[in-house]
């Protein structure tokens, strides 16, 4: 949903092909957002419709040990409590106000894809035909293997089931370790039913969890199953850590679970899934309008793959720490001394809440690749946010320096200009005060692509062209 709105705000025809009937989602699944996906959401305009239904707290936790970043220079210095199921109906509910076609309740069977296009294979028996395809379609992604791109990774070393139910005697509340990791029980917020996080003993068992399994591997775990029954919801996950050999093929692109799956601690998934959107959208736009030559895309796999790299590593260190031996457990105490430090806490923190994203864009002001700060500008028609120019998903010049310094004349249909002052500190994730700079450009997913100051404009119209395309009526965009 995430990649559709970017695509339609960029002005693209764009369709969702969905084997669910509504967005309704079974089930809670993912607890919530970080902070940098709460930025993303604010770069569109969106994040109040999230955080007024949400509750902001601190969420960044490595295995058990909290990681507070109210100290981060952002103005969203925690994450979100807030149910996967709720997230996605107020992302559908921002969608239906984009020109976006959902194809409900119709599934994806294949695609051939052709030198000038892809032809979408549809349940119904209807072909669809587009120019690329994104699978957007989950960890056992069918667009990713019809596409042959490999998902390499580790199988399976501990399976959990997770449940929505109601219990006829009172459970013991609370999370819990032992040797294979963490199982919990907790209210719902209806006070009614309980959702149980419990190990299975078997990894790999085969078909769709039932209620007879959840009572087996309570009984197994707890010595008593609380009575469990009416279930609505129970499903299976487990630590399968993988991730796609490449981003894209010709004119197949991945994003999301499709390309790339891990265990849940950290709570990482869904929120590198729609920065993976915003990272894609609007440069798949560009290509696809043909500003930007096709080479473009490229960048997507560059810079995001290495993200998911990450984060598939801190999953895995936090799969082993939720176990629970003796020596288990003094590992988990010294990292949690070292990370009562500030030096390895911000570190952490800032990668588990993706505020330390950082694309090699090449040598130069360490702002170079990471995010643009929210900063607090004065304009001649008073204050404004930087975030509030990023709304319509285009790119942004700031020129901080001489008003006028600065012409952008052939990329104004691609690139806002905003003239303004900010007297204000610069200060990054991790990175600490950097030198203030005369001029940003920033890119539409907030990353900044050229740093300006009083010796240097040198490299801006290389900038433009790299991330934004040939100046207009030049033919240089045009794929090759
Ligand atoms: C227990 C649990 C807890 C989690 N906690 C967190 C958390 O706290 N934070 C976090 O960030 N992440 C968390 N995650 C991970 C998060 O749920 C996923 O990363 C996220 O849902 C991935 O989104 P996606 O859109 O890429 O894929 P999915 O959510 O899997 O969506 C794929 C969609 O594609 C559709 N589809 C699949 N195949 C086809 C087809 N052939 N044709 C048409 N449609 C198709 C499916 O119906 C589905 O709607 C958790 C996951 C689990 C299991």
């Amino acid at each position: 949903m995430m990649l559709a709105a970017e695509l339609a705000l960029a002005g693209i025809d764009v369709a969702v092909i969905e084997r669910r009937t509504g967005p309704e989602l079974a089930g809670s699944r993912a607890g919530g957002l970080h902070s940098r996906t709460i930025e993303v959401l604010d770069q569109r305009g969106i994040a109040d419709r999230f955080l007024s239904q949400g509750k902001a707290m601190q969420v960044a936790w490595f295995s058990g040990i909290p990681l507070d970043i109210s100290d981060f220079p952002t103005r969203h210095n925690y994450g979100l409590a807030l149910w996967q199921n709720r997230i996605e109906e107020i992302m559908a509910g921002w969608v239906q106000e984009l020109p976006v076609r959902f194809y409900r309740g119709r599934e994806v069977t294949g695609f051939a894809q052709h030198e000038t296009g892809v032809e979408v294979a549809v349940s119904d028996g209807e072909s669809l035909r587009a120019q690329y395809l994104v699978g957007c379609d989950g960890g056992r992604s069918l667009i990713r293997k019809a596409a042959g791109i490999d998902f390499p990774g580790w199988d399976a070393s501990t399976s959990s089931l997770i449940a929505e139910v109601e219990v006829s005697e009172e459970p013991e509340l609370g999370i819990r370790r032992d040797e294979k990791g963490i199982h919990a029980l907790g209210r719902l917020e209806d006070g009614e039913r309980v959702r149980v996080v419990i190990r299975e003993e078997q990894v790999g068992r085969p078909g769709e969890p039932t209620l007879r399994d959840l009572s087996r591997a309570l009984i197994s775990v707890r010595g008593t199953d609380y009575g469990v029954h009416s279930p609505t919801w129970i499903s299976r996950f487990t630590d399968t850590t993988r991730q796609a050999a490449s981003y894209r093929k010709g004119r197949v692109l991945l994003a999301g679970d499709a390309a790339h799956v891990h265990y849940p601690v950290g709570g990482q998934g869904l929120n590198i899934g729609v920065q993976d959107a915003v990272n894609l959208g609007w440069k798949l736009a560009q290509v696809v309008k043909q500003s930007s030559p096709e080479s473009l895309l490229d960048s997507y796999h560059a810079e995001r793959h290495p993200v998911a790299a990450r984060a598939l590593q801190n999953t895995m260190a936090g799969t082993a720490l939720a176990r629970s031996d003796a020596r288990i457990d003094a590992l988990r105490e010294t990292v949690s001394e070292l990370l009562s430090m500030d030096e390895p806490r911000k570190r952490l923190a800032a990668s588990l809440s993706g505020l330390d994203v950082h694309y090699h864009l090449g040598e130069g002001h360490p702002l170079l690749g990471r995010r643009m700060p929210d900063l607090d500008l004065v304009t001649a028609d008073g204050p404004e946010r930087v975030f509030t120019r990023l709304h319509s998903a285009r790119g942004v010049l700031l020129n901080l320096g001489a008003p006028g310094g600065i012409d952008i004349a052939p990329w104004r249909d691609r690139v806002g200009l905003i003239e303004a002052k900010y007297d204000g500190a610069w200060e990054l994730p991790v990175v600490g005060e950097v030198d203030a700079p005369t001029a940003v450009l920033i890119r539409p997913d907030g990353h900044v692509a050229w740093v300006g100051d009083d010796s240097r404009r040198a490299g801006l119209s290389d900038a433009l062209r790299t991330w934004f395309g040939g100046p207009a009526g030049s033919t240089d965009g045009l794929r090759e």
